[in-house]
C-alpha cells in the first residue's frame, strides 16, 4: 500500500488483519468501530441530503466469514442502496476489514441486528444504529449533539473567503460573551464549513481550564425536543436544561422558517441565555435579513451581535483545503490531481474532501498510485455532476428561442399558453439541470413563488408523459443544454 488513507482506515485494516486470520470473528467494539468509520466516511462523500434520504437507516447485522450483512428496514430502500452504493459499501468495508469479500444487504430490523444486545430495553425506541456509531446524535438521552472530534480550529484551512468567520469563531471561543459577539451569527452556502467552526468552537470551549457547558445542536433537532417535550409534559425542563447551558449553538437556522411556535420557543430562550450574558452561536444558509420567514423580532435580535459570511471558496483556498487533507490521510496526491479537483469542484468542500477521500482509498485498495488519469475514472460520476453546471439564464434564453418568445416574457406576468408553456419548461429544466433551490428558482422567473414552480416542474412530466411530441421537444432542449 503506498497511500495511507485516513487515520480510522489504516489503524483498522492493520490491526483487524492479524485478529482476523486467526479466523475467529472481530469482537463487536472493533467491528463497531469499523462501521462507524465505513458510515462517517460514506456520509461525507455522498453528502448530507443524500444520507438522511438513504442511508441513515443501515444497521450493521454482523459479519459471517468474509461476509457483512447490512441491515435496511424496507425492501426499497434495500433495493436502491444496493443499486447505487453496494460498491461503495464493499470498497469502504475492505478497506477498514481486509477480510471482508462482499457485503449484502438485506431487509431486516433491529430485532435481527446481531450487534445490538438483545435485552436493550430502549431498542423500539430507538433507532438501532446509536449503538454502534457513536457520532449519531439520535436517541441520546442528553440534550446536546456529540461535537466531531474531527472538526477542529487546527484542521480548518483559513483563506480570503473565510478568515473573517474563522477569526470570529477563534474570539468567540476564547473570550465567550465578548461585547459585540453575542450572538455569533455564521452564514454561507452549503459545505463552506459553518458546522466545523461551531463544533471547534465548542471543542475548544471544553479544552478550557474552567470548562464551559456547551450545547450544540442543529435547528431540526431542536424543534425535535421542542416537539417531544410538549408531547411528555415537560416543557418547563426542556427550558432549564436549554438555559441552564453557558454557550447555546444552533445549526442550520434556515429549518425553523414557517415553523412558527418552535422559532417562538427559540426566540425566547435566546433572550434568557443572552439576558443571562450566555454565548449564542448561529449559523443558517443567509444573513439574518436575508431569513425571510423568519419572525422580523427574532432577525433583528439575530443580527445585533457579530454576523461572519463564509464566502465561496477560492481556487487557492480548496488546493490549501487539499494538500492538508491528504497530508492528514499520510497519502501522497500529485499536484496535478489536486489542481484538477480543485477546477472540477467549486461550490462544496464536503464534496472536494469526498472525492480526495475516494481516490485515496481507491489507491490504497488496489495498491496503485494516484494519478490524473485514474482520478478521473474514479471519479467519473462526480465530475459529470460537475461538468454539467448550466446557468438558468442560458435556460430562458434557449427556451424563449425554441418557443419564439420574448426572453422578457419568462419573467412577466402574462398568462397567455404561448407564453406560459414554455415558461413552465424553463422551470422544469432550471430545476433538473441546476442545483438552484425552488424558491431560488421562482426569484429568477419574475419573482415568482416556490410552489409555482414545483406545480410546473410537475405539470411539464405529466405532459412529457401524455404527449410524446412534446417529451421530445423537452428531451432535445435538455440535451442541447447539457451540451
Ligand atoms: P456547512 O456546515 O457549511 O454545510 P461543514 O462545516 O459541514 O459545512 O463542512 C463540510 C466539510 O468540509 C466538512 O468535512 C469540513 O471539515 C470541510 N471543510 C469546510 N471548510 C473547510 C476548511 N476551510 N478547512 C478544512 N475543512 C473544511
Ligand atoms: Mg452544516
Amino acid at each position: 500500500m503506498n497511500a495511507g488513507a485516513g487515520d480510522g482506515m489504516e489503524q483498522g485494516a492493520g490491526a483487524l488483519a492479524e485478529v482476523s486470520r486467526g479466523g475467529a470473528a472481530a469482537p463487536p467494539e472493533q467491528l463497531a468501530a469499523q462501521w462507524a468509520r465505513v458510515r462517517g466516511r460514506l456520509q461525507a462523500e455522498v453528502g448530507d441530503v443524500e444520507w438522511r434520504t438513504w442511508l441513515r437507516q443501515m444497521t450493521l447485522a454482523g459479519i459471517d466469514g468474509d461476509e457483512i450483512t447490512i441491515l435496511l428496514p424496507t425492501r426499497f430502500l434495500r433495493d436502491w442502496i444496493r443499486g447505487h452504493y453496494a460498491d461503495r459499501l464493499q470498497a469502504l468495508w475492505q478497506a477498514e476489514n481486509r477480510r471482508v469479500r462482499r457485503v449484502d444487504v438485506r431487509v431486516g430490523g433491529a430485532a435481527e441486528s446481531l450487534s445490538a444486545p438483545a435485552h436493550e430495553a430502549s431498542a423500539e425506541h430507538s433507532p438501532p444504529d446509536t449503538r454502534v456509531d457513536p457520532r449519531l446524535d439520535v436517541g441520546r438521552a442528553d440534550m446536546a449533539a456529540p461535537l466531531d472530534a474531527r472538526f477542529t480550529f487546527e484542521g480548518f484551512v483559513v483563506g480570503k473567503p473565510n478568515e473573517f468567520a474563522y477569526a470570529c469563531a477563534r474570539r468567540v471561543a476564547e473570550h465567550p460573551s465578548s461585547p459585540g459577539f453575542n450572538p455569533l451569527f455564521l452564514y454561507g452556502g452549503v459545505g463552506l464549513g459553518k458546522t466545523h467552526l461551531m463544533h471547534a468552537i465548542g471543542q475548544e470551549l471544553g479544552r478550557r481550564e474552567r470548562p464551559c457547558t456547551v450545547a450544540y445542536m442543529s435547528a431540526e433537532k431542536f424543534m425535535y425536543r421542542f416537539i417531544a417535550a410538549i408531547r411528555a409534559q415537560s416543557t418547563m425542563e426542556f427550558k432549564e436544561q436549554l438555559r441552564s447551558v453557558d454557550v447555546l449553538m444552533v445549526d442550520d437556522l434556515q429549518f425553523l422558517i414557517g415553523k412558527d411556535n418552535t422559532q417562538e420557543e427559540f426566540f425566547h430562550t435566546f433572550n434568557a441565555l443572552v439576558d443571562a450574558g450566555k454565548q449564542i452561536v448561529v449559523s443558517a444558509d443567509k444573513s439574518p435579513s436575508d431569513l425571510s420567514g423568519l419572525e422580523d423580532r427574532l432577525r433583528t435580535r439575530l443580527g445585533c451581535g457579530m454576523v461572519a459570511d463564509l464566502h465561496a471558496t477560492t481556487f487557492e483556498l480548496r488546493i490549501s483545503i487539499l494538500e492538508a487533507k491528504a497530508a492528514r490521510a499520510g497519502a501522497v496526491v500529485p499536484g496535478k490531481v489536486l489542481e484538477f479537483l480543485a477546477h472540477k469542484i467549486t461550490t462544496n468542500v464536503r464534496e472536494l474532501e469526498g472525492s480526495l477521500n475516494r481516490l485515496i482509498a481507491h489507491a490504497a485498495l488496489f495498491g496503485r498510485p494516484i494519478t490524473l488519469e485514474g482520478a478521473q475514472e474514479v471519479l467519473h460520476d462526480v465530475l459529470r455532476a460537475h461538468d454539467r453546471r448550466v446557468t438558468i439564464e442560458e435556460i430562458q434564453r434557449k427556451v424563449a428561442e425554441h418557443w419564439n418568445i420574448r426572453l422578457a416574457d419568462m419573467s412577466s406576468a402574462r398568462r397567455a399558453r404561448a407564453v406560459a408553456r414554455p415558461r413552465q419548461v424553463a422551470m422544469y429544466l432550471a430545476k433538473q439541470l441546476t442545483s438552484r433551490s425552488l424558491p431560488e428558482i421562482g426569484r429568477k422567473f419574475g419573482n415568482r413563488d416556490h410552489t409555482t414552480v414545483m406545480h410546473a416542474v410537475s405539470r411539464v412530466a405529466e405532459l412529457m408523459e401524455q404527449d410524446l411530441e412534446f417529451a421530445e421537444r423537452v428531451e432535445l432542449l435538455k440535451r442541447m443544454l447539457e451540451g
